[in-house]
């Protein structure tokens, strides 16, 4: 076996391992299906030392200014930029995905470290003077207290960004737990958070799975919880962190439809589709899953669609240098899990236009493997369509019109993304009005917003009120406080004369 790396835990300013009796958990190299480090799988203790130093961290942090809360993130962001290409590298290691798409994932991660040092402006309040003679009245917004985020693994930096800066910024102290697959990325720009000079207990990091989320549901002192991961999970987080008195935003998986309209621009669109159903090899809570043709759509852009497909390059993506066109899945499980979903869907009537099963990899035999797949003649009943897949494969269905379209996007129980690729502005309008999804795509493959807009899940993608990132993160992460005043005496007199 490798010599391997233990990931610490950092906690009221100190790295340190977790308790000798916690187990611990293999973090692997995908590319290769080697092991890179080990995880500690904490629980109770060591999240209650977390919690305990973030409480202890909190009344200095809420009373530091906004402006030198915000110097943080600007040092921040200097250090992010000088370390950019060794920790996109390590994105890549840790989680398959091709360079490029990794320092997509950290630029955006970025992104809300910029927006995050906006804070001065963004906390901002209202006011209204005069609302009654002489008294006035205005609004400000002040932090929760100690806050937790609970990651997944697909985004390893762009995830857990979206909720600790805004968080930290706004005046909370924070305890982070990433998702066990990636813990590696985030170990990374803490210490970069503790180079920028934030102070001890602001920021704390524990590893771990389900006991530790168990943990963070039920500590007395954590007033809210931000938690982005699969449905089933992320709806339970939101029951139980709600029941126990808890603010909670909760993303959950997705399904994202896009609609091919007969008149869409096939170069471009192919081109789109590729990017958005392969891109992170599938493994994107926007990319494109499954696309509706309307009328001659399918046979005006499948055939390019396949050429397109069966000349993808995949390989390993941990070395800086020539990159193929999409790595590996995060785990052998979940390859598998995702090859036997085409399984069942060939098996249920779909037809296999490009086919990933059977791909071999001979630069690194052992990494988690499965190349882009393209389904066609696929309806509701066949589990490519039933469910979250996850993965490289693009089902294609098939609707007469616009309307049975978006009929069949608006069936199945996410609200994620949603996409239509067209050159009708008319086409274009009603499907943005009538399609039951957050973020839409208008010829526009991957409709992930900007830091400065919220990540708008709905439906079963989304429990919760105010969703990620932007204005609603801020609101998300404190509470208003309205003051009224009134002085008595006005009108009577010069004010001071003796
Ligand atoms: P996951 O639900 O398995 O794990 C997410 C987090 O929950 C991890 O930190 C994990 O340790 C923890 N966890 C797992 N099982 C748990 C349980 N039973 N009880 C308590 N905690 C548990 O998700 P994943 O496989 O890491 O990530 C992929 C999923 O995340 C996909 O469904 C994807 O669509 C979704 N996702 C959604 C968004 C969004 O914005 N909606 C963004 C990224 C990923």
């Amino acid at each position: 076996m490798k010599n391997t790396t233990l990931c610490r835990l950092y906690i009221g300013g100190k790295w340190r391992e977790a308790a000798e009796s916690a187990p611990t958990g293999s973090v692997f190299n995908p590319s290769r299906g080697e092991e890179i480090a080990r995880v500690p799988m904490c629980g109770a203790r060591e999240v209650g030392e977390a919690v305990a130093a973030a409480k202890a961290a909190f009344p200095a942090w809420r009373d530091t200014p906004p402006n030198e809360r915000a110097q943080v993130f600007y040092r921040l962001k200097v250090l992010l930029e000088e370390a950019f290409d060794d920790l996109a590298l390590g994105i890549s290691i840790e989680h398959g995905k091709t360079l490029s798409e990794s320092r997509g994932d950290l630029r955006r991660g970025i992104e809300v470290v910029e927006f995050a040092c906006g804070i001065p402006s963004l906390l901002m309040g209202e006011s209204l003077e005069n609302i009654a003679r002489g008294i006035d009245c205005h609004t400000d917004r002040h932090p929760l207290g100690v806050v937790a985020g609970i990651c997944p693994f697909n985004f390893p930096a762009l995830v857990p960004m979206w909720m600790w800066p805004i968080a930290i910024a706004c005046g909370n102290t924070f305890v982070l737990k990433p998702s066990e697959k990636v813990p590696l990325t985030m170990q990374r720009i803490v210490g970069l958070m503790e180079k920028a000079g934030l102070p001890s207990g602001v920021m704390s990091i524990v590893h771990g799975g389900r006991d530790c989320v168990e943990a963070i549901l039920a500590h007395p002192d954590i007033a809210a919880i931000s938690f982005v991961g699969s449905t089933p999970v992320a709806r339970e987080i939101y029951r139980v962190g709600t029941a126990n008195g808890k603010r909670v935003q909760s993303a959950g998986g997705a399904k994202n439809f896009v609609i091919l309209m007969p008149d869409a621009d096939v170069d471009r669109t192919v081109g789109a589709l590729k990017d958005s159903a392969f891109g992170c090899a599938g493994e994107r809570c926007m990319a494109a899953s499954a696309v509706v043709a309307v009328g001659e759509a399918a046979e005006r852009v499948l055939p390019a669609l396949v050429d397109c497909v069966n000349a993808m390059k995949v390989g390993p993506t941990d070395q800086a240098g020539t990159q193929p066109d999409m790595g590996a899945l995060i785990s052998a499980e979940h390859r598998d899990r995702v090859a036997g979903l085409i399984d069942a869907g060939e098996r249920g009537g779909a037809r296999i236009l490009a086919d990933g099963r059977n791909l071999r990899v001979d630069a690194a035999p052992d990494g988690y493997y499965l190349g882009p797949t393209l389904v066609d003649q696929l309806d509701y009943g066949n589990p490519l369509v039933d469910t979250e897949v996850f993965g490289p494969v693009l089902s294609v269905l098939r609707a007469k019109t616009l309307g049975e379209a978006i009929a069949l996007a608006n069936r199945q129980p996410f609200g994620n993304g949603a996409c239509i690729f067209t050159g009708s502005g008319k086409a274009a309008r009603e499907f943005r009005r009538q399609v039951g999804a957050g973020m839409v795509g208008i010829n526009v493959g991957v409709p992930a917003p900007l830091a400065y807009f919220p990540f708008a899940g709905w439906n079963d993608s989304f429990f919760g009120d105010l969703h990620m990132q932007g204005k609603e993160g801020v609101a998300f992460y404190t509470k208003c406080k309205t003051t009224t005043t009134r002085w008595f005496g006005l009108g009577e007199g010069e004010i001071w004369a003796k």
